[in-house]
């Protein structure tokens, strides 16, 4: 069994040109389980695979992350076989807020009869979860205030870090199984973000060996991050994944 990470929007709120930061974990060379849904890493995911995701995990509730959800759900809705159908992830503790951010408007549908989700099949979770048979482990991350933003863990195979400060503790714990660790990272860092200097100065070497950078404020600053001898991402790229090391069916 192949798993792969593909990026469809790398780049930071403001770089709309790179996409809003959003990755799909592929099986096979399918999608599996996409994490969040901006405007523009949906434009760029139905791109890819020429439909809607099948499966969402939701990091936290800033626009870039969650704006292409009224999109979703115009597309669920009216689709019988799709409608209520899609699991969509959310830690605890982000469900009221992304209730608030897209899923309460009065009277969803002008004509009535609708709730927003509805279209959804959502599932709150904790510290680990399962979709289609794997276990996943969700950490809460270093993104404004504490409780608000989460990465996401396939053992052995993946740590997504969301929108985070250096967290290199958590790391150490949740990264512990040689993962590849797709990371928040701009140039320079500020008191919501991750920066290349900060990285440096508090991962160790084997860790940032691992590392591969997105959330960036341009193509130039991807170059320059190149040219410190990171890996980048740029949109659409993937890379592969070693096999999850536990929950996998028999
Ligand atoms: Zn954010």
């Amino acid at each position: 069994m192949d798993w792969a990470l593909r990026f469809h929007g790398v780049g930071n709120a403001s770089a709309v040109e790179l996409g809003s930061p959003m990755a799909t974990i592929e099986r096979d060379g399918a999608p599996w389980l996409t994490i969040d849904c901006g405007s523009e890493g949906l434009t760029a995911y139905l791109a890819r695979y020429g439909e809607p995701p099948r499966a969402l995990f939701v990091t936290h509730t800033h626009l870039d992350h969650v704006s292409g959800f009224e999109r979703l759900f115009v597309s669920a809705y009216f689709d019988p076989a799709r409608r209520g159908r899609m699991p969509v992830y959310v830690p605890a503790p982000v469900l009221p807020l992304l209730h608030q951010r897209v899923g309460d408007y009065p009277n969803v549908l002008a004509e009535g009869g609708a709730n927003f989700w509805d279209a959804f099949r959502v599932i709150p979770v904790g510290a680990a979860f399962w979709h289609e048979g794997v276990r996943l482990e969700t950490f809460a991350v270093r993104h404004h205030w504490p409780g608000t933003a989460f990465g996401l863990r396939l053992p052995g195979s993946l740590v997504w870090s969301g929108d985070t400060r250096p967290i290199p503790d958590l790391l150490a714990r949740h990264a512990a199984e040689g993962e590849l660790v797709a990371h928040d990272c701009a140039l320079r860092g500020n008191p919501s973000h991750s920066g290349i200097d900060d990285l440096e100065r508090e991962y160790p070497p084997e860790l940032l060996e691992r590392c591969v950078l997105y959330h960036y404020a341009g193509a130039a600053d991807g170059e320059a991050l190149r040219a410190r001898g990171r890996r980048v991402a740029v949109p659409d790229q993937a890379f592969a994944l070693r096999a999850p090391s536990a929950g996998l069916p028999a």
